[in-house]
């Protein structure tokens, strides 16, 4: 049986490891190729995690997917702990931090592809690098990949859109007569619609509480790092808001709100005591220092301006219901979010193969027998914190596992 798989990224590499292992397991000969159109497999791979590749999470994973039970029969089939195990079996030993974010005890992505590749050496899967597939041709019982020799099972295994300079994984999939959902960047930075008051921010951090509202609705919290940027606001819990974001911008055109609580670990009680604490204290200071002792100073400026305050203005100029705005304000800072950063700047994209055409059993075409498709190409994604990775591991591992044993339907 000869096997294909289109794109030697997490997914790719994953299927092609388990469909070898099945194929012995059942002593059936399959001769398994991947082709990877980058000079190298897995360059994706070793840009994860800031080059320590976060590979799963050990919190429920089925809950951060929604209520995708697509995504979910598949990532109980292959769980955690059974890729714990499929990386453990190769010599890949794991360590997870206080959130369940699962990185490899070298701490080196490139060990995790090592890990991949080695195995996949092992057991004689075949890598052509540097060659793109342009076409799939459907012919009979068989598969043309760019016209030539035939192939009895393709994985389609292509990725995304998301920081790749061209991507045609979602015109393979239209040509095979499959459905591309709208597409979105996910896990990127959010712009602000006034973004102007951010400017003198730009490149300030700062711990935070986010809160996301779509049509005054709350959709999530978030806490976390926050980083001004002159477009808007970026960190890890911007990212985990902007896959709601980017789902919302894809059907509707109301602008989404941001709450910031610049002061999470004090009461809107305590901040205002202390600051007319302050003011009776110092009456001819400055009111821009009114701030200083919770948030970088420029930050603390940009609120009281949106309050009305002038930072030069004495403290003692301030009525009480300065005092008790400035207060509130400095609990649920208020932006209003106009978008995402584009496709360049995101680590997924939300969107892709419609899940409906597919077998969630086996990941199998429902338009071509001896089809699949794996790893972010579906329509499938999740928050940060190892959670795609995951995906990409347990869809490939299917994938893999089907073009073996079980995909007669
Ligand atoms: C900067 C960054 C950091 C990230 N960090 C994390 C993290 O720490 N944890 C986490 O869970 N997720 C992370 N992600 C997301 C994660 O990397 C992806 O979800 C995951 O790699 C998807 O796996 P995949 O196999 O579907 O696609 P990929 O890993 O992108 O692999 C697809 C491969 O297919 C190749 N290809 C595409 N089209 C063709 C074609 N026509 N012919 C031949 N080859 C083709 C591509 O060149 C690529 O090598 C990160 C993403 C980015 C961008």
């Amino acid at each position: 049986m000869k096997i294909a798989i289109i794109g030697g990224g997490a997914s790719g590499l994953a299927a092609a490891i388990e469909a070898s292992l099945k194929a012995r397991e059942r002593k059936i000969k399959a001769d398994i190729t991947v082709f990877e159109a980058k000079d190298r497999i897995g360059k994706k791979l070793l840009a994860t995690g800031n080059g320590r590749c976060n590979m799963t999470n050990l919190n429920d994973n089925i809950r951060y997917f929604g209520d995708c039970e697509f995504a979910s029969a598949v990532l109980k089939k292959f769980s955690v702990q059974s890729n714990l195990k499929f990386f453990s079996d190769m010599g890949l030993f794991t360590k997870s931090d206080e959130e369940g974010r699962v990185y490899p005890l070298s701490n080196q992505a490139s060990g995790v592809l090592d890990a991949l590749r080695f195995e996949c050496e092992r057991l004689g899967v075949k890598f052509v690098t540097e060659y793109e597939i342009k076409t799939i041709t459907a012919k009979g019982n068989t598969f043309l990949l760019n016209g030539k020799e035939g192939y009895n099972k393709v994985i389609l295994a292509c990725g995304s859109a998301a920081q790749v300079k061209s991507f045609n994984g979602y015109d393979l999939l239209k040509s095979l007569g499959h459905t591309v959902t709208r597409l979105a960047p996910s896990l990127t930075k959010l712009t602000v619609a006034d973004s102007q008051k951010l400017r003198v921010l730009k490149g300030i951090r700062h711990r935070c509480d986010l809160t996301l509202y779509i049509e005054g609705k709350l959709i999530t919290k978030e806490k976390g790092e926050l980083l001004f940027a002159d477009y808007g606001l970026s960190g890890i819990a911007v990212m985990q808001l902007s896959s709601f974001v980017a789902r919302h911008f894809m059907y509707n055109k109301s602008m989404p709100k941001v709450k910031i609580d610049l002061v999470p670990d004090y009461s809107a009680d305590f901040i205002s005591e202390t600051l007319f604490a302050m003011v009776k204290r110092n009456p001819e200071g400055s009111a821009g220092n009114l701030l200083l002792g919770f948030m970088p100073k420029k930050v603390g400026e940009a609120v009281m301006k949106d309050c009305g305050i002038k930072k030069d203005s004495p403290m003692k100029s301030l009525r009480e219901r300065d005092v008790f705005k400035l207060s509130q304000t400095v609990k649920a800072w208020e932006l209003e979010i106009n978008g995402t950063k584009d496709f360049s700047d995101a680590q997924v994209v939300s969107g892709g193969a419609d899940c409906k055409e597919f077998y969630s059993d086996t990941l199998m075409s429902k338009k071509h027998k001896g089809l699949y498709c794996c790893g972010e190409l579906l329509d499938v994604d999740g928050p940060c914190g190892g959670y795609n990775l995951q995906w990409a591991w347990s869809s490939g591992r299917l994938c893999g596992e089907s073009v073996i044993t079980g995909d007669i339907k």
